[in-house]
């Protein structure tokens, strides 16, 4: 038996694990979530894909048997250099640094999309089937999902990104990639361009259906999935319940979080940590959820406008009403505002809390860590500890964990501004600069690019 999954707009069909997976959004528009949350297993003091396995397995249920789901997680977390994965690190009393940076292209999102590229592919392979995968990236996002799909047999990865827009390292990471079925874009135009052209080309059936098109965008459940279990392997190593800080742009991450603490994870608080882009810290505030025009910051994975994954969090809010919620989410849409009532905010704050830092503040807190812990953080991971330091103030005796999303060398500039000091390069970001670059550029131009699709990929 697999658990099944139902859309947050209620219309879609009910899907078991490998279906979700490959749907990613749901056809009502909807995101997927599962219908009961299953009970936490034992996971003390088990490795880390052990504890993947364990907390996965009533996920997946039958739809993948127990022996390849094993084998699928062990190559997902095998390409990581650090022996426990995701190892928790002490800055002070209370206080503590959860590494989710240990992965192939140093950001958290390794975690997720290792999982979900040999998830991808095992699956095409059973059915017979084959993807191309397109997508668009302003950075880190591209770079993740070109590691996680580099070799596979059954999918080709085609990934847009603005050219001269992205720095210098997180285009040699995408380019570099020496592999036959990716493929990177530059676009002559900007992030949107290159997302409206995305757009564009899921939007023409035709096209979609002939080159099965399919996006591994944050909303994926299988990434919420493969995300739950370093919350709940954290907590395993505490008598006491934690909270959690967590620096947020999709609100993917914390989701995570809050399905781990459903399955009976001892998480207290959740911490929702903004950048100077802080729609859902100004909903904490006031109940109001309110589009503004991005801004560019030093965290410009967090650099994000409409949080995605809240719609999940909403969906439960409204009790499970699929009706109630695309209601919600088809007004925000045409107003760019949402207003919660007092009662909803009220059951919301019993389990979040969210904090703000600028791009000042961001640059104070790397120094600050740098200084009190000797410890080197990355501007999104210094959000989270900001946010987390002034929350201690207030809670002294609480245990907190803040996650440390990206190393410190993919941002280098930063971190030298605030602590004076560059940050050690790993040995894989140490080669990038002697490897050749693989990338085509084109067009701002949907056509030129369908044009480019057509003649390289797999069919
Ligand atoms: C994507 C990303 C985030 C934000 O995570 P969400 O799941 O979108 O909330 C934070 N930090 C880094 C380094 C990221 O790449």
């Amino acid at each position: 038996m697999s658990i099944s999954y139902v859309s947050t707009r209620g219309k879609a069909p009910r899907l078991g694990f490998t279906e979700t997976t490959l749907a990613g959004l749901a056809r009502d528009g909807g995101l997927y979530v599962p219908e009961t949350l299953p009970p936490l297993p034992d996971i003390v003091r088990k490795p880390y894909a052990e504890t993947a396995f364990r907390i996965m397995a009533p996920f997946v249920g039958d739809d993948i048997p127990a022996e390849d789901l094993k084998n699928i997680i062990d190559a997902s977390y095998k390409t990581f250099t650090h022996p426990d994965v995701a190892p928790l690190r002490q800055l002070d009393d209370n206080f503590y640094l959860l590494e989710l940076f240990h992965g192939p292209t140093l950001a958290f999102k390794d975690i997720a999309l290792q999982f979900l590229g040999n998830l991808f592919d095992y699956i095409l392979a059973r059915k017979h089937q084959r993807v191309t995968i397109v997508g668009a990236t302003s950075g880190d996002t591209g770079s993740a999902a070109i590691e996680a799909f580099k070799g596979k047999q059954n999918a080709d990865i085609f990934i847009l990104h603005p050219k001269g827009r992205v720095s210098e390292v997180q285009r040699r990471q995408m380019t570099t990639v020496d592999s036959g079925n990716v493929f990177n874009i530059a676009v002559e135009g900007s992030f949107d361009d290159c997302q409206n052209i995305v757009k564009a080309l899921f939007n023409d059936e035709k096209f979609r259906d002939e080159m099965s098109l399919s996006a591994v965008n944050s909303i994926n459940w299988a990434r919420i999935l493969a995300q739950v279990v370093y919350y709940a392997r954290a907590t395993a190593q505490f008598v006491k319940p934690v909270s959690f800080c967590v620096p947020t742009g999709n609100f993917g991450n914390v989701y995570a979080g809050h399905v781990a603490r459903g399955m009976g994870a001892p998480i207290e608080k959740l911490i929702v940590a903004s950048n100077r882009n802080d729609i859902l810290y100004r909903f904490f505030q006031t109940g109001e959820m309110k589009i503004q025009p991005v801004a560019p910051s030093l965290s410009p994975s967090m650099d994000i406008q409409i949080s995605s994954n809240f719609e999940r969090l909403l969906f439960e809010l409204q009790n499970r009403d699929g009706d109630a919620t695309a209601k919600i989410m088809e007004s925000f849409r045409e107003t760019g505002e949402f207003k919660a009532a007092p009662a909803i905010m009220a059951q919301l704050k019993t389990g979040f809390t969210g904090g703000k830092l600028n791009d000042a503040a961001t640059l104070a807190a790397i120094g600050a860590t740098h200084r009190k812990y000797g410890v080197t953080v990355d501007p999104h991971t210094a959000v989270g500890v900001g946010v987390a330091e002034a929350w201690r103030r207030n809670n002294p005796q609480a245990a907190i964990i803040a996650l440390a999303t990206a190393h410190p060398a993919k941002f280098p500039d930063a971190v030298q501004q605030a602590t004076g000091t560059a940050p050690d390069l790993p040995p894989s970001l140490a080669g990038l600069h002697g490897r050749a670059e693989k990338c085509d550029t084109l067009p701002a131009d949907a056509a030129a690019v369908q044009a480019y699709l057509r003649e390289r990929a797999r069919k």
